[in-house]
């Protein structure tokens, strides 16, 4: 779950970090009065759940309370990435000397949990890491051992020089770990993390991604859901019990079991494919459940081809089948559909789709290369077996 900077922000500074106060408002009136109480220039920052808002033009510098009313106007109702801004964040502005970058991660290629550094911050950290990897410092910790003071100095000495400043930099970091720890966080970072002309360092970006599965021991957490913020498919999902992870592809996946749906995925990708998504549509389906999926994955502009793989045990086949038409009566994708379907009920679900028009695979290999062909997608012949 991915929550806003303004509740980040709570959440790192009730762990000790240095992080400037300041309030959400929704309207430009109450950012003029938050900007009055200040008493000082402001910045206005858009609270939705992306990245590069300063570049979008969602983060604005006011310099009176007039100003900082013209740039919540121009903020509020901006779309920045498909987001739609309802809220904005307004909080003292701080004058800049450096700007770094320090985040934590579970990283899943070295088996633990990671700490990132980077005197290149204030940027897109991932371009960072694919344009000059060398300039990112990292560190992996034992979750079990934790993180010392000598390791959060080093780190903190690869992007400062200053000791007083290197000094509350691994301060910071140890908290930043402490919080990222305390949350069940699968990412927690602060970019930039900044060094005031009167060299104080300070935290002045927040971004936390909590682990879902981690989320049943923080209800506190879990209310600050922000359906506004969140990307609309994926609140779609949730609400249907569907496992959806959008992806970059254009198969779109819509397999029953998440092992499957990996395994789909894979063959995906060996036949040269790209999938669109991860969709679990779990073990009963009702037919409700497989119509929500549909209009899911066709709601992404980059599918050109469905994929049903379908192995029916507690699913039955004729459920799925019986969803598949109940979509196709509801609206008509205008992408090809293969289905692959094998299993419980197999007969009846085929009798179905006949009965639509669609020939049911049983290969799920057959399936993957005929979604693949189906998308336009030319395949290296090397990977036909
Ligand atoms: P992001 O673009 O979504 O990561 O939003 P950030 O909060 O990181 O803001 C983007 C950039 O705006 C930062 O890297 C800073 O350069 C600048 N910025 C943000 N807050 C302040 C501030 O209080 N003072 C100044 N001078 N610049 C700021
Ligand atoms: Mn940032």
């Amino acid at each position: 779950m991915k929550i806003n900077e303004y509740q980040a922000r709570d959440i790192f500074r009730s762990h000790g970090m240095p992080v400037p106060a300041g309030k959400v408002c929704t309207t430009a009136d109450e950012v003029k009065a938050v900007a009055m109480e200040i008493g000082k220039p402001v910045v206005v920052k858009a609270q939705v759940h992306v990245g590069g808002r300063g570049k979008a033009g969602g983060v604005k510098i006011a310099r009176t309370p007039e100003d900082a009313w013209e740039k919540g106007k121009e903020i509020l109702g901006m779309d920045i990435k498909g987001l739609t801004v309802k809220k904005v964040l307004v909080a003292e502005a701080v004058e800049i000397e450096s700007e770094a970058y320090i985040g934590v991660i579970v990283d899943r290629a070295a088996k633990g949990v990671t700490l990132m550094v980077s005197a290149a911050g204030g940027v897109d950290i991932e371009e960072v890491a694919r344009e000059t990897p060398e300039k990112i410092v990292k560190l992996t910790v034992d979750p079990l051992v934790g993180i010392n003071m000598f390791q959060a100095r080093q780190l903190a000495f690869a992007i400062y020089k200053d000791k007083k400043i290197a000094g509350q930099a691994a301060k910071v970091l140890l908290k930043l770990y402490e919080a990222f720890w305390a949350n069940d966080c699968s990412l927690a970072e602060v970019n930039p993390l900044v060094v005031t002309p009167d060299q104080k360092v300070l935290a002045i970006d927040a971004k936390i991604n909590i682990d879902d599965s981690g989320l049943y021991r923080h209800p506190e957490l879990e209310e600050l859901r922000d359906l506004d913020a969140e990307v609309s498919d994926e609140i779609e999902a949730r609400k249907f019990g569907l496992s959806f992870v959008k992806l970059d592809g254009n198969v779109g996946c819509c397999v029953n079991g998440a092992g499957l749906a990996m395994a789909t995925m894979d063959l995906v990708k060996k036949y040269g494919g790209d999938p669109a998504n991860f969709l679990d549509i779990g073990g009963s389906s009702n037919p409700q459940k497989v119509v929500a999926a549909m209009r899911i994955i066709t709601a992404d502009p980059n599918v050109r081809a469905i994929l049903f793989n379908i192995f029916g045990g507690i699913t039955r086949c004729d459920d799925v089948a019986n969803g598949i038409k109940a979509a196709l009566a509801e609206f008509k994708p205008a992408v090809p559909i293969t289905v692959r379907l094998t299993g419980t009920n197999e007969k009846e679900g085929r009798a179905i789709l006949e009965s639509i028009g669609i020939t049911a695979k049983t290969s799920m290999v057959e399936a993957v290369r005929a979604a693949i062909d189906s998308a336009g997608v030319t395949v290296p012949s090397e990977t036909l077996v």
